[in-house]
């Protein structure tokens, strides 16, 4: 039996998210703006960097890629959250 919270992720590769300077813009203002909502604020971050830090709800700087047996698990985190991980 395999218990899916032992899966043996092995040692991560670490690479910077890249976002082309006119998106990343777009993204500053969007997250900047005081009235831009909760609902807009998410949605662009999904659109513009792919989705989340997986620890908080900052739009992630930093990709780590696990290679798995079949399959190669994605995670995201911006900055500060990546270094709880390294
Ligand atoms: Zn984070």
């Amino acid at each position: 039996m395999n218990n899916d919270n032992n899966i043996r992720k092995g040692k991560p590769t670490i690479e910077p998210i890249v976002i082309p300077e006119d998106k990343k813009q777009k993204l500053d203002k969007v997250l900047n703006y005081k009235h831009t909502s909760h609902s807009q604020k998410e949605r662009a971050i999904k659109q513009i960097v792919g989705g989340f830090c997986c620890l908080c709800e900052n739009p992630p700087t930093q990709i780590l890629k696990y290679k798995l047996e079949d399959a190669t698990l994605i995670e995201r985190y911006c900055d500060k959250c990546i270094e709880k991980v390294k």
